[in-house]
């Protein structure tokens, strides 16, 4: 068990043998319809995202996090990368990656930025575009429902592009700490303002919430929106946040994906970064599988800063498995991503596009 002060990597702190998953249920394919496979560069920072530019650009972290990923099932991953990765993703993985395009600028930029970011993505043939609009954004105009990105969901459904990412809000304990200051953040629920009216006023767009729509906190909360929304759906990915609140909300979670068993789909949120290790993708792809279709019991292998532990007690929070039947599995873990995305012309045409070069 884990200790105060342990040197042992944040991937696997408890000594997790992570090919050992005997517990495992699910023999099918996956799709993980949330990650950020880049290419990364010596020069990228340690824990941010790449930088996207700078020399010695290279593939082979893409390389490893996209095998890891099929060693549990993955068959396909969609990315959110910059425009200029797309390309060399797609030359050298085909059909494994599909694309998402988040759309942002900077606060002092035109609005036009974004419309020619989205050009750009849509000329590019993404399947999603993503708008982040996480509470620490606000002060540099992030806003899910500012003004240019009512404009570019405008775009995007005109260009024939109907399935929008969003990320509104964060975890509890974050509004409790960094997030403390209610005048400058607003309290949890007002981060769903937004979100709900763009969920009214693009009804024909379908809505994917990342993270468990930001509060797996509150079952109580997503399954209300789903009743009010029937083309909101809810991404898993997030691995610690997922590991750390679904399990502590293990019933009422459970009951929920049971009785909404369409509108769930499996995400990991990996970010492929220039030093990782393959165990590290493998910890959130070991946890994620353990969490949803397992009856595992038992401490969490990644180290949690946002996890409170018991004075003398393990570092980690519990993971408890919810044994989701292989029904709702199918769905959740593919189904429901085929359905919602599925194979466009767009991967028709580059595959085409590659075979003629
Ligand atoms: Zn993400």
């Amino acid at each position: 068990m884990a200790t105060a002060g342990s040197t042992a990597p944040e991937y696997n702190v408890t000594g997790i043998d992570y090919s050992d998953r005997r517990h495992f249920r699910y023999s099918g394919p996956l799709i993980d319809i949330h990650a950020h496979v880049f290419q990364t560069r010596p020069g990228d920072p340690k824990d941010g995202p790449p930088l996207g530019q700078g020399p010695g650009a290279t593939l082979d972290q893409a390389a490893l996090m996209l095998e890891t990923a099929e060693d549990f099932g993955v068959v396909r991953v969609y990315s959110m990368c910059p425009a200029d990765d797309i390309e060399p993703l797609r030359e050298r993985f085909g059909d494994r990656l599909g694309f998402n395009g988040p759309i942002s600028k900077k606060l002092d930029e035109p609005d036009d930025v974004a419309y020619r970011l989205l050009d750009r993505y849509l000329e590019l043939g993404v399947e999603i575009i993503k708008f982040w609009a996480a509470p620490r954004g606000r002060d540099r105009g992030l806003l899910v429902d500012t003004p240019w990105r009512i404009e570019c969901a405008r775009r995007a459904r005109a260009a024939g592009l109907r399935r929008i990412m969003v990320h509104v809000a964060d975890p509890d304990v974050w509004f409790k700490r960094q997030y403390a200051d209610v005048a400058k953040y607003g309290t949890k629920l007002d981060q769903y303002r937004g979100l709900e009216r763009l969920l009214t006023e693009f009804s024909d767009v379908t809505w994917i919430a990342a993270h468990m729509g930001g509060d797996p906190e509150h079952p109580d909360h997503l399954e209300a929106l789903l009743e009010r929304y029937p083309n909101l759906n809810f991404d898993t990915s997030a691995t610690k946040w997922q590991v750390r609140e679904v399990s502590a909300h293990r019933e009422c979670i459970r009951d929920v994906v049971l009785r909404h068993p369409d509108r769930f789909l499996f995400g990991s949120d990996l970010v492929t970064r220039h030093t990782l290790v393959r165990e590290h993708y493998a910890s959130r792809y070991w946890c994620e599988r353990t969490l949803w279709e397992s009856a595992w019991e038992g401490r969490s292998p990644i180290a949690d800063p946002d996890y409170e532990p018991e004075p003398n007690g393990p570092t980690t929070p519990p993971l408890l498995g919810l044994a989701l039947p292989q029904e709702v599995l199918e769905k959740v873990y593919y189904a429901n991503a085929r359905r919602l995305c599925p194979p466009t012309l767009n991967v028709e045409r580059s595959n085409v596009e590659r075979s003629q070069k």
